[in-house]
């Protein structure tokens, strides 16, 4: 779709060649959601993807992903098979049904940024404990863990001018158990509840999406307990209402993929 209120594009080779922020600036990347609806607030985009942060590498204790690496080459990169939660991820990327154009140029820190409810990779970032490198215009940086990024409906902690430029996710919790259940009226439709399950050797975490504004992390120590623990802590939940579905349906939807899913990571570990 056109954007006609669009009045800037810029492209620039560094972003430290940016002296400047203001209203209605925003970051383009794969543009598949930006160029998908109106956009009546923007007046300039600032193409990042020139600046190829496309990378996939280990650098000390984790994985990095760059902002800019497309989805696709999240599924077809040649993982290490001891790396049992990228099965997962691939999973999470499928699960958006999206067209071959969406998975072919959207972005990692397109879809994180977005921060819709029903965003696919955030949840999964949440569970596996990752953590996000983000730089403003001096190119200073900040980490921030995955869990407090998305604060709300398509908001974030970034502010005006901040950039998300990478992914870290721990190489030692890219080994552990993880299963990614969703749930939508049907496969295309965005999901109305996402439960991503994990399990180390000491804990038992669950993050509840899609069904809540932005992901949120409960935790156990005791496996024979945390679906008990989980499905208490859902009462001082807040689900959305809309017209799609009503917050109990929603409430009842994700104690349903709980279950489902702890079963499925205790089916796992009995496999070992
Ligand atoms: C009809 C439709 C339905 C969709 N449904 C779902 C869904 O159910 N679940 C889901 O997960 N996704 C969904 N998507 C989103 C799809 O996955 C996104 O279009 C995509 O992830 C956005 O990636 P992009 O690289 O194209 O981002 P862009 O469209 O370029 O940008 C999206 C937003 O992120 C910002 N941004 C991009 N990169 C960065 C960065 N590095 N740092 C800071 N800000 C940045 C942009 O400024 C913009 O605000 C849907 C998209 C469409 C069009």
């Amino acid at each position: 779709m056109d954007l006609p209120n669009i009045e800037t594009y810029l492209h620039p080779d560094d972003i430290q060649t940016i002296t400047t922020w203001g209203e209605g600036w925003t970051w383009l990347a794969g543009g598949t959601w930006l160029f998908s609806e109106p956009q009546p607030q923007l007046k300039v985009l600032v193409d990042i993807q020139p600046w190829r942060w496309s990378e996939i590498e280990i650098q000390g204790d984790n994985l990095i992903i760059g902002a800019t690496c497309p989805l696709i080459k999240l599924l077809e990169y040649p993982w290490l098979a001891e790396w049992t939660a990228i099965a997962v991820l691939k999973t999470a990327i499928t699960a958006l049904s999206a067209s071959f154009k969406v998975v072919n140029q959207a972005t990692v820190g397109g879809n994180i940024c977005l921060a819709l409810s029903a965003g696919t990779l955030a949840p999964l970032m949440v569970a596996l404990g990752a953590s996000y490198e983000i730089w403003n215009l001096q190119k200073e940086s900040r980490q921030v863990a995955a869990r407090d990024f998305q604060i709300g409906f398509k908001t974030t902690i970034l502010q005006p001018g901040e950039i998300l430029r990478r992914v870290l996710i721990p190489l030692s919790n890219l080994t552990w158990q993880v299963d990614y259940q969703r749930f939508g009226i049907t496969a295309t439709d965005p999901a109305l509840a996402i439960v991503v399950t994990a399990r180390n050797h000491q804990q038992v975490r669950c993050v509840i999406a899609a069904s809540v504004v932005a992901p949120r992390l409960l935790e156990s120590e005791i496996m024979e307990t945390a679906q008990t623990e989980f499905i208490a802590c859902l009462d001082s939940e807040s689900f959305i209402e809309d017209a799609k579905a009503s917050a109990i349906y929603r409430r009842e939807i994700t104690e349903i993929l709980i279950k489902s899913s702890l079963s499925e990571l205790i089916l796992r570990v009995q496999r070992l």
